[in-house]
């Protein structure tokens, strides 16, 4: 899941300064889970911004805004809408918000900062547990990934900071390498060469076109 917080509202005034007519996108997905981008968010967002003297022409919640085919047929289907305003203000990750800029000529701008992929811990609590580094080596690490769980990115840990299995720069945080010892004790012993990091180069682009 794409993990999401809203920007501040004097951050959205300001750039929204020149803006009459908002029409606005919320996501059905991750934004919706974070509570960032679904429909009690657009709600709230429209009550806000009809207080600050702002046009909502329309709002509509797309299943998955970074889906492209459904971003824009989203956009066909409230067209008069969308016509009618000036502005788009999205309410998605970074890959949604420019699912919409390709969907539409209008203006668009962000209500979300996008930070990391993650898993819910806890209701509204998240943490980064893979950062796409393209070539996974959970298999080698009992199913935990030291790249992302630790702040360092040790291939081979832990590192000298470890304290009581909670991490020196972070003692809310687990230590990855100390739960994967726990897993199979066996671990530690095996030395990670370094990573090929052309495997994670960017922009990532994967097309199966062919393949299935
Ligand atoms: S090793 Fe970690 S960062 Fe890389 S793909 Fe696997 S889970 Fe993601
Ligand atoms: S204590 Fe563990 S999680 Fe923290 S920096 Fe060292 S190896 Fe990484």
């Amino acid at each position: 899941m794409v993990i999401t917080s809203q920007k501040k509202h004097e951050e959205i005034l300001k750039y929204l300064s020149s803006s009459k007519k908002i029409f606005i996108v919320g996501c059905g997905a991750c934004a919706t889970v974070c509570k960032t981008g679904g429909e009690e968010e657009v709600w709230q967002m429209e009550e806000f911004l009809s207080k600050n003297n702002k046009e909502i022409t329309g709002d509509v919640v797309i299943d998955e805004v970074c889906h492209l085919l459904l971003t824009r047929r989203a956009f066909r289907e409230h067209k008069e809408e969308i016509e009618k305003a000036d502005t788009v203000l999205v309410m998605a990750c970074g890959t949604g918000i420019q699912a919409v800029v390709a969907s539409t000529s209008k203006k668009v701008y962000p209500v979300l900062d996008t930070l990391f992929i993650g898993v819910t811990k806890h209701i509204y609590e998240f943490q980064e547990w893979c950062n796409t580094c393209g070539e996974c080596l959970l298999s080698e690490t009992n199913g935990i990934c030291p790249i992302a769980r630790c702040p360092k990115h040790m291939l081979n840990g832990p590192c000298g900071g470890v304290v009581d299995g909670k991490c020196e720069i972070d003692p809310e945080l687990d230590c990855p390498w100390i739960l994967i010892y726990k897993r199979n004790k066996e671990s530690l012993k095996k030395i990670h060469l370094p990573r090929d990091n052309s495997k994670r180069a960017r922009p990532g682009i994967l097309s199966l076109r062919g393949v299935r």
